[in-house]
């Protein structure tokens, strides 16, 4: 089975910095009919997110799981197969599985039997990007933020670099 493996914030929904309040999820533009047609190309679509949040003692683990199912439910019912979320801190020393690290994905293809080479992470971050490409995927960086900084490295680190979702999906759908 092969994979999308979504970033949430600024990529699915509008990034509220440690979001616990389901009502205040808005989504990013284009971004239902992105999943819903990458659904019907055949891909099992996954959330991949870190929420520090929770490690900061900001938010709780039930915010975090309303937050994501308000963002589901928005997007429209049936379409994802799981969501991964890592609650550690930046700065938490030994194994996390925050991306950049490419765990949360590894871990998705281990419980879900998924292809990883014919998968593909998208997210507003180099470290979306830099876990796509270190759990083997293609890995799209979405520059929902506009990050001068980062869209240069992402250039040369991401396979492919857009503005827009459907930008994206159009270059999914030419996969052999
Ligand atoms: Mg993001």
């Amino acid at each position: 089975m092969k994979a999308i493996f979504f970033d949430r914030d600024d990529t699915l929904i509008k990034d509220v910095p440690y979001n616990g309040e389901p009502d205040t999820v808005v989504l990013m533009p284009g971004a239902r009919d992105a999943c819903q047609t990458l659904k019907k190309l055949g891909y099992a679509l996954f959330i991949i997110s870190n929420q520090s949040g929770v490690g900061r003692g900001l938010i709780s683990k039930e915010q975090v799981d309303a937050v994501n199912q308000r963002t589901l439910d928005l997007l429209g019912p049936g379409l994802f197969t799981a969501v991964y979320c890592c609650f550690d801190l930046p700065d938490q020393a030994g194994e996390s599985c925050r991306k950049p690290s490419p765990k949360m994905l590894l871990r998705a293809a281990r419980e879900h039997g998924l292809d990883l080479a014919k998968s593909v992470m998208i997210g507003d971050k180099l470290s979306d990007v830099r876990a796509g490409k270190s759990a083997g995927c293609f890995a799209v960086y979405y520059n929902s933020r506009h990050d001068a900084d980062e869209l240069a490295l992402a250039q040369s680190e991401a396979d492919y670099v857009t503005d827009l979702l459907a930008d994206a999906v159009g270059w999914i759908k030419r996969f052999p």
